[in-house]
């Protein structure tokens, strides 16, 4: 789509201006055109810094763009503006010029939202699915939401780029090969698939405008996941295990994990660990109970500490985000865990990483699904579209 739309223009520019400044000029509109499709809306200044333009002559390839109708003015920033001044315009693709699907193929239900070239979230839903649905069968439960969700909202994906598929778990069977052709198959667009959780990573990296290069990312829900993102890149490892602290020991002599191990941080910090622990069925038991947990959340929380600490002395994030239904349980698990982040790191080297717990919702997978597929740019090609060979381990998160 966006070739057929932007490609004519070209010719016409070159025809109209001398050989070099005319293929110059096309190759800074292809770097703001990638830009944007990777970020959403921006305003000339962000664009002119990213691309390492002028403003002058950002100025003048915008004018070009805005004229063509290849980009259109979105909004202004006054959204997200602190402080005073004139709102600046937002610049973004045209929004009709290509849908991206997040897809998140969770446990018991699917999610999906659908953007727009802006990365405006335009529709989503969400269904669980029926009774003795396999993972097999999962793919064509997500087919029926979307086909629902475009009745519902009058969109018939036309325009579609690209599809990105959350799964939940490593692919110890080599299922993921499965779910990309049956995407694949049904869209004929490129398809991205991987954790759902380090999906949610990405999306808690890109969610608020801060962009950090460098965040980790830990889930405490019923198992532990978690992500990494190193230089503004979403790390899947070399056998797609990175950001699996479920599984880091925190205590040799403590109880057996799933895993084979003994005394994984999942065995102290994941729900199930955690009301046991406080003699709890459920979690909304745990956000009503009063100061009788509180030894067990502190020793929790001390643990998840640790496990990040020793994360961010490796990795020096910008951002620890501390997600997962626990955490919005026992927001006192978020507080502690970051305290003892910050007295591990602050003797090494001044100022630790920002801790804060997760600002998206349950729809972080197909979120960051659809970051991924933005990320597919020719500015940040090395994203995995494939997936790493299966049998890498036996760990689930
Ligand atoms: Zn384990």
């Amino acid at each position: 789509m966006l070739t057929e739309k932007f490609g004519p223009a070209y010719g016409g520019d070159v025809a109209h201006t001398s050989g070099v400044h005319a293929l110059v000029r096309r190759v800074h509109e292809e770097r703001v055109l990638a830009i944007l499709r990777e970020r959403g809306g921006l305003s000339r200044a962000q664009i002119a810094v990213r691309a390492g333009l002028s403003r002058t002559t950002l100025s003048e390839i915008t004018g070009g763009l805005l004229a063509r109708g290849a980009i259109v003015v979105v909004n202004t920033d006054a959204r997200r503006r602190v402080g005073s001044g004139r709102p600046a315009e937002l610049l973004a693709l045209d929004p009709h010029a290509g849908q991206y699907l997040g897809v998140d193929l969770q446990h018991a239900r699917v999610r999906v939202v659908v953007a727009d070239a802006t990365h405006e979230i335009i529709a989503g839903g969400q269904a669980a699915y029926p009774e003795g649905t396999g993972r097999t069968g999962r793919p064509a439960v997500a087919f029926d939401l979307i086909d629902r969700i475009a009745a519902e909202s009058g969109i018939n994906f036309q325009a579609l780029q690209g599809v990105g598929v959350g799964v939940v778990g490593p692919d110890a069977d080599g299922s993921r090969r499965q779910v990309t052709a049956a995407f694949a198959q049904r869209f004929a667009v490129p398809v991205v698939v991987d954790n759902n959780t380090r999906f949610a990573a990405l999306a808690e990296a890109v969610a608020d405008g801060t962009d950090p290069r460098d965040l980790v990312y830990i889930r405490l829900s019923d198992g532990i996941g978690g992500g990494v993102v190193v230089g503004g890149r979403l790390v899947a490892g070399g056998r797609g295990m990175a950001g699996e602290f479920g599984h880091i020991a925190v205590d040799p002599s403590g109880v057996p994990c799933r895993c084979g191990k003994r005394g994984c941080l999942e065995t102290i910090a994941s729900v199930p660990a955690v009301l046991r622990a406080c003699g709890l069925a459920t979690l909304g038991d745990l956000a009503q109970a009063g100061p009788a947990v509180h030894p067990v959340l502190d020793a929790v929380a001390d643990a998840v500490g640790r496990v990040l600490a020793e994360a961010a002395l490796i990795l020096n994030p910008e951002q620890v985000v501390i997600a997962g239904n626990l955490a919005t349980a026992a927001p006192r698990v978020v507080t502690r865990a970051a305290s003892v982040v910050a007295a591990e790191l602050t003797p090494v080297g001044g100022a630790g990483p920002t801790i804060r717990s997760a600002r998206l919702g349950d729809d972080d997978g197909a979120r960051g699904a659809i970051a991924a597929l933005f990320r597919q740019t020719p500015l940040l090609t090395d994203y995995p579209s494939t997936i790493p060979a299966p049998g890498a381990g036996r760990s689930a998160t």
